[in-house]
């Protein structure tokens, strides 16, 4: 049964059974929340060994020599910059090990541009305008920093195997005050899509106008893999820029916050050794030095890029049940609405697609019955998902047993919203 073929009476009959069904979820009371891709309590709770690696009684000294307890080495100490390197694949002598925030570093970065401007460029609070190309649906923290920086936002449309090119293509080529692009090249935040080695290339070796155009690749989700046997590895910008003549396009980033733990992992950008050196002179003035203990408590901890895999297939296996529980809800609840989703083999979100014109009325409709999903819009630029139809979908952090009233609430109102649509 196809949605779009029913009358108008059969169209008003659903409807009816569904307000039905829906009031029935509102008595509840519930009170659920996948607003955020936050790891669950179980998740945490594999990293707690990690606060007994440092301690004490233990060695507090990093392998050149370095009191991790004092000030200094504002850039990370080595054995930190190796483990952060092997995921990043990344030369370990271009690589800083900051704080606990990738983000924090992406914020500083453009800040940095805005400030004094990119190896010798003018600084962009110089020039009349800034644009920036948002593949969307994307990150919302992303699009946050261009809009609290006043960055004008460009979106390019998503696809599976990452933006559309033609379209960033033709925008960097076209307009000098276009800077940058937010990239998030694998299990991307919130589609899943992983970028080809084609849309790497054309990054890498596109035509920009602007001379101090940066690739901004946020490699959030590099080791967080869902499925054995499906693990996505996207190619290497670094090396991609460098073969086509544009080694300083790009900013790599990555964190554990998802490894470990959000808040208290660490985080590091990886770059050219001209962008090194120019991020080391800007964030020395910054601070003196991040937290060496934590970095310490990492390395100890996780050991290497291998011991980082098998700590990651230890949280795959948590969070890939929810992910297969969350698809077979909406395959089963959804036959014939006209909605999509993605499926994604890593990362922590699913992104729905709804009728046109019905995401904002089902986010509503979800948390007048006590399911709060991230906001309708957030994926976009200034929150303006122009079909209104992205959701994202944010399973880990709810138990199962949530997580299934959750969906339960959420295909409910997918399907009143779209029922609604369809009368209108
Ligand atoms: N980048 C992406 C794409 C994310 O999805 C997230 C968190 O959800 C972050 C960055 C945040 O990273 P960090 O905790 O290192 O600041």
């Amino acid at each position: 049964m196809s949605y779009a073929e029913l009358s108008r009476e059969e169209l008003e009959a659903l409807k009816a059974a569904l307000e039905a069904e829906y009031a029935e979820h509102c008595a509840k009371g519930l009170a659920l929340n996948m607003a955020r891709g936050k790891p669950g309590a179980d998740q945490l709770a594999l990293s707690l060994p990690m606060l007994d690696c440092v301690n004490a009684t233990t060695e507090l000294f990093a392998e050149d020599g370095t009191d991790c307890r004092n000030y200094g080495v504002m850039d990370g100490i080595p054995e930190a910059k190796r483990l952060m390197a092997s995921i990043m694949d990344h030369d370990a002598e271009r690589v800083c090990v900051f704080g606990n925030s990738s983000l924090n570093i992406m914020y500083d970065l453009v800040s940095h541009g805005m400030l004094y401007g990119y190896l010798g460029a003018p600084a962009w609070k110089t020039l009349p305008e800034i644009a920036w190309i948002c593949p969307s649906p994307g990150y919302d923290r992303h699009f946050a920093i261009c809009e609290q920086l006043g960055i004008r936002m460009i979106p390019v449309r998503m696809t599976e195997t990452g933006p559309d090119m033609d379209e960033v293509e033709r925008i960097a080529a076209s307009d000098a005050s276009v800077k940058g692009i937010w990239c998030v090249p694998q299990y991307s935040n919130p589609t899943g899509a992983v970028y080809s080695d084609e849309v790497v290339r054309r990054l890498a070796s596109m035509e920009c106008a602007a001379e101090d155009f940066r690739i901004f690749w946020d490699n959030a989700y590099c080791v967080h893999h869902l499925y054995e046997g499906r693990e996505a590895h996207v190619a290497d910008i670094a090396a991609a820029c460098e073969a086509s003549g544009h080694p300083d396009r790009y900013f790599k980033f990555a964190s554990t916050s998802k490894v470990t733990f959000p808040g208290a992992g660490i985080a590091a950008v990886a770059a050219s050794a001209a962008n090194i050196a120019e991020i080391k002179s800007r964030v020395g003035v910054q601070t003196v030095g991040y937290d060496k203990l934590n970095q310490l408590r990492h390395v100890k901890f996780l050991g290497d890029a291998n011991g980082m895999a098998e700590h990651m297939k230890k949280h795959a296996a948590i969070i890939a049940p929810k992910f297969d529980m969350v698809l077979d809800m909406l395959e089963a609840g959804l036959e014939g609405v006209g909605a999509t989703w993605s499926k994604p083999d890593g990362g922590y979100f699913i992104s729905f697609e709804g009728l046109p014109g019905t995401a904002k009325r089902t986010v509503a409709l979800a948390k007048e019955a006590g399911v709060t999903m991230t906001g309708a819009g957030a994926t976009w630029p200034y929150k303006n998902d122009p079909r209104d139809t992205n959701i994202r979908i944010a399973p880990t952090l709810p138990p199962m047993n949530e997580l299934e009233q959750a969906m339960e609430v959420f295909v409910c109102c997918v399907k009143l919203a779209s029922v609604e649509a369809l009368l209108a």
